[in-house]
């Protein structure tokens, strides 16, 4: 699909477009129209910068009724002020031409003028979810109306702590709506929410290539635990001139400030920690800092690292296996950026063994396995996370959380099935579709080369 034209939109919405200057669809707007339009719940995966807003917003757009009502009928939530801005500016660029009527509504700003606003009727309300939250409460803002939502840049929203308030007002809109998120990586906390509260939904991505860059060269570590990970790393950090910009990723914040304690013991001013609960300007300081190369590591989870603009990277190191194989994709393609040579380090642990492989399936590709060192000690002591536990059985996914109580519409039967935990890999065979083992992989390659 080539053109707009290919969409059959309105000529209100094609003038508009021709207005803006686009020439044709990007291809998540591609892939998003006609699911979005179709009315199913759908999980989209893109980065800023692939023109994600306008693949909710133009099926939307394109359905939208005109109507005097008071209540809205599609609420689009995300994460921060500044985004709750820019989709509004968005929403009228292309509604240039139509009648609809939206606003943002955002903290920090006077609740009372966006009451009145609000009770002026709108069709489209962009909001963050704690104001959003308190102007229902306060009966200025009704959902029962709402027949989209639409949550962008669900990643980041998660890993800022919104996911009760997301709930929360999950509770307040109609049953029977359409749901629609926008995130750029998946987590497990992303995963769970869309096993909790979508019905059947279909992915749609710009699916990052599998193919590393060639100037990258990637090593992995058998490693028995957190803390021998820990000491693995400040054996390899002591030396500075092969080491002398390191960019290790963490799954959680937990995770992250562990790892910085042992690494600040050691290195001192040459670390650095960037998560969700660090302030913007503490961030922002430490960004700078390993950017001008002040500081030589910059440990940092998946969420944080995203729309970072760091060049001349020597080292990614995995300090934990990324358990969405894309995930790696997106941290390794930090380093080897402009022809440069990069390297990968990929820490897992026995547990991790399987989601290791799942990241070798994407790839197609073994990554070289080094010999964990004799020289580095082997901790015994454990995180909270690594003490045995008898009651959970290993699985990929987390199971659904009982305490949130019945769900607020009836599960699909998809989303009804018992999780049965077992084998991650047969999850990920299930998703690419690609061979089950390790032993079946290289019966495939042996087979290839025939
Ligand atoms: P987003 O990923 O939604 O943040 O969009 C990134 C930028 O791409 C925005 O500035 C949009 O105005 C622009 N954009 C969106 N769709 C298109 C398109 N089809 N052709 C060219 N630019 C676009």
């Amino acid at each position: 699909m080539d053109s707009f034209k290919d969409f059959n939109i309105s000529n209100q919405l094609q003038y508009a477009i021709d207005d803006l200057g686009f020439e044709k669809p990007t291809p998540i707007q591609v892939k998003s129209f006609s699911v979005i339009l179709s009315g199913k719940d759908m999980v989209g995966i893109a980065q800023t910068g692939t023109g994600k807003t306008f693949a909710y917003l133009l099926p939307i757009l394109q359905e939208m009724k005109f109507s005097k009502q008071v209540h809205p009928r599609v609420l689009i939530m995300v994460p921060t002020r500044e985004l709750v801005l820019q989709v509004v500016e968005e929403v009228e660029k292309l509604s240039k031409y139509l009648n609809v009527r939206s606003i943002g509504v955002y903290g920090g700003a006077n609740i009372n003028t966006q009451r009145q606003a609000v009770a002026q009727g709108a069709d489209i309300i962009v909001a963050t979810p704690g104001r959003l939250y308190d102007l229902v409460l306060s009966r200025t803002l009704q959902l029962k109306s709402i027949k989209k939502l639409v949550i962008d840049e669900v990643d980041i929203m998660l890993d800022l702590g919104f996911r009760f308030q997301l709930i929360n007002i999950f509770e307040l809109l109609p049953e029977r709506r359409q749901n629609i998120m926008f995130s750029a990586t998946m987590t497990d906390d992303v995963n769970t929410l869309i096993q909790d509260f979508f019905i059947t939904p279909t992915t749609v991505s710009v699916a990052i290539s599998g193919t590393p860059l060639d100037n990258i060269s990637q090593y992995c570590y058998s490693v028995s635990n957190f803390y021998t990970k820990a000491n693995l790393l400040v054996h390899l950090l002591k030396n500075k001139e092969l080491y002398n910009k390191v960019l290790v990723f963490v799954s959680n914040k937990r995770s992250a400030d562990r790892l910085f304690e042992v690494l600040d013991e050691q290195f001192g001013y040459e670390i650095a920690v960037i998560h969700s609960n660090k302030t913007q300007n503490y961030r922002i300081r430490s960004i700078e800092n390993f950017n001008k190369g002040k500081t030589r590591v910059l440990v940092t989870t998946d969420v944080m690292a995203r729309g970072l603009h760091i060049g001349d990277i020597s080292h990614v190191v995995n300090f934990d296996t990324p358990s969405f194989p894309e995930n790696y994709m997106h941290r390794i393609g930090r380093t080897g950026r402009a022809e440069q040579e990069g390297t990968s380090l990929l820490f897992y642990t026995e547990k991790e063994q399987e989601a290791k492989e799942a990241i070798e399936v994407l790839m197609d590709m073994e990554i070289s396995r080094i010999d964990f060192p004799e020289e580095v000690e082997v901790s015994t002591r454990l995180t909270p996370n690594e003490q045995p536990r008898d009651d959970e059985p290993r699985s990929a996914y987390k199971k659904r959380d009982e305490s949130l109580g019945s769900g607020f519409h009836e599960k699909s039967d998809k989303n009804k099935k018992v999780n049965p935990g077992g084998s991650y890999r047969r999850l990920i065979a299930i998703k690419y579709k690609k061979p089950k083992t390790r032993g079946d992989k290289n019966y495939n390659k042996r087979n290839k080369k025939k």
